[in-house]
C-alpha cells in the first residue's frame, strides 16, 4: 500500500509513491478534502497548537481536547476561513458542544463563545440560517456573520477581516481553508480548489467518461458529508454498470443530505435537503410520525444520531441496506411558502 502519487488520466493510470503503477479501465476518485492552515496569513504562526486549534485533524482535535481540560476560560472563538468546507454544520455543532461541555464543567460563565464566518448568516440556507441562528442565540453564543478573514495577528490575539473589522479571542479554534487532496492538483484533474469537476447528477467526470468522482473529492453544490458520498455510491454504482454496458449514465443524484446536529444536553437537531429544496422543518423520515424532527432540537434526535452510529459500523460498512432513499424525499417536510403563510402540508 502506497500513497497515490498521480493519475494519468490520458493513458488510463494511476501511479504510486512506491513506483508501482495501476493500469485501469474506469477510475472512480474518492480522495476526499484536506484543510490547509497555511493558506490564511498568520494562522500557523506563533500561536498555532498553543492557543490556536483545528479539530478536523485527528492530531488538532486531540490537542485541543488536552488544552481545554486545563482551560480557565476567557474568549473562545470559532472561525471558518472560508467555504466550501466539510461538513458545514460541523463548527456550529462544535460550539453547541462546548456550550454543553463548558456547563457540565461549571465554567460557562467564565467562558464567551463568539461564531464566526464568511457567510450572512449560521448555515448556508435562509430557512436553517434563521433556526440556527436563532439557537446560538438562545444558547448565548455570539454570532458574527461576512467575516472575510485575511489574517491572524497572533501576538495580539485578534483576527482581521479584508474590511477591517477585529475579533479578538484566548483561544481560537479554526477551520481552516479545505482543499481537494494535492494528488488531483498533480494530474492536472482539478479545480483552483483541487476538486474535480464533476457532473452534479451523474457523478461521472466533466472531462473523462471513464472516470466517475465520489464524495467530498467533487465540485458539487451540496454539503460535503458523509451522507452525501453514501447516497451518491447508489447512483454511481447505477451509472458505472450503464457505462460499462454502453449505456448513457442516468442524471439521478439530486444532492441529498442527511445530517444529524448535536446540541448538547442529550439533545439534537436533523436536517434534510438537496440541490434544491433547502433544510425545511417537519417530520422526518414518516410524514407527521417521524420519529425525527427537522429543524427542531429534541432528544429523539440525538438518539437517532447516536442509532446511526451503529448502524454505521454494524450494518452499512458491511454492506447492509439503509432505509433512506438516496433521493430526497418531500414527505413531512414543510414547504417554504405554506410556512411563510404560517400553515403546514
Ligand atoms: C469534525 C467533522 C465532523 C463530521 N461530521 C459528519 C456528520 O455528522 N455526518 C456526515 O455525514 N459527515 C460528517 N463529516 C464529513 C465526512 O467526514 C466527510 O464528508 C466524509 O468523510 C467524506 O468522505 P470521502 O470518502 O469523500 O473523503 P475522506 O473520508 O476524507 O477520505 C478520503 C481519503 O482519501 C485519502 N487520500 C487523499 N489523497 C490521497 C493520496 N494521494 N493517496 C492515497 N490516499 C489519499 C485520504 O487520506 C482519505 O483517507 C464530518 C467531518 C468532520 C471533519
Amino acid at each position: 500500500i502506497s500513497p497515490i502519487e498521480k493519475i494519468v488520466p490520458d493513458q488510463n493510470r494511476v501511479e504510486l509513491g512506491n513506483g508501482k503503477v495501476l493500469n485501469y479501465d474506469y477510475l472512480i476518485i474518492a480522495t476526499g478534502t484536506q484543510i490547509h492552515p497555511e493558506e490564511l496569513d498568520g494562522l500557523k504562526n506563533g500561536g498555532w497548537r498553543q492557543n490556536i486549534f483545528d479539530f478536523y485533524t485527528i492530531d488538532g482535535a486531540i490537542a485541543l481536547r488536552n488544552y481545554l481540560k486545563y482551560w480557565e476560560g476567557g474568549k473562545m472563538v470559532l472561525n471558518i476561513v472560508e467555504m466550501p468546507i466539510k461538513c458545514p454544520v460541523a463548527p456550529l455543532e462544535f460550539v453547541f458542544l462546548a456550550d454543553w461541555w463548558f456547563t457540565q464543567q461549571g465554567v460557562r460563565n467564565k467562558v464567551e463563545i463568539e461564531y464566526v464566518t464568511p457567510l450572512p448568516g449560521a448555515f448556508t440556507k435562509p430557512i436553517a440560517a434563521r433556526f440556527l441562528g436563532e439557537f446560538l442565540d438562545k444558547k448565548n453564543i455570539k454570532l458574527t456573520t461576512d467575516f472575510n478573514v485575511s489574517r491572524v495577528d497572533s501576538t495580539k490575539n485578534k483576527i482581521i477581516s479584508y474590511d477591517g473589522r477585529e475579533v479578538s479571542y484566548d483561544l481560537l479554534v479554526t477551520i481552516p481553508t479545505n482543499m481537494g487532496s494535492d494528488v488531483i492538483a498533480r494530474s492536472g484533474l482539478g479545480d483552483e480548489m483541487n476538486y474535480v469537476p464533476t457532473d452534479p447528477k451523474t457523478l461521472q467526470s466533466k472531462s473523462y467518461e471513464n472516470i466517475f468522482v465520489i464524495g467530498d473529492a467533487a465540485d458539487l453544490p451540496t454539503s460535503k458529508a458523509g451522507s452525501v458520498a453514501h447516497f451518491e455510491s447508489e447512483v454511481l454504482l447505477e451509472n458505472f454498470l450503464r457505462v460499462t454496458e454502453g449505456r448513457k449514465p442516468a442524471p439521478k443524484f439530486d444532492g441529498h443530505a442527511n445530517c444529524f446536529i448535536e446540541s448538547g444536553f442529550g439533545k439534537g437537531i436533523l436536517i434534510d435537503f438537496n440541490y434544491e429544496v433547502e433544510p425545511l422543518p417537519g417530520k422526518f423520515p414518516l410524514p407527521g410520525i417521524g420519529p425525527f424532527s427537522l429543524l427542531q432540537e429534541t432528544k429523539m434526535n440525538h438518539w437517532g444520531k447516536m442509532t446511526f452510529r451503529w448502524l454505521y459500523w454494524n450494518v452499512l460498512l458491511k454492506g447492509g441496506e439503509m432505509l433512506v432513499e438516496s433521493q430526497m424525499n418531500m414527505a413531512g417536510k414543510i414547504r417554504q411558502e405554506y410556512m411563510l403563510k404560517g400553515e403546514r402540508l
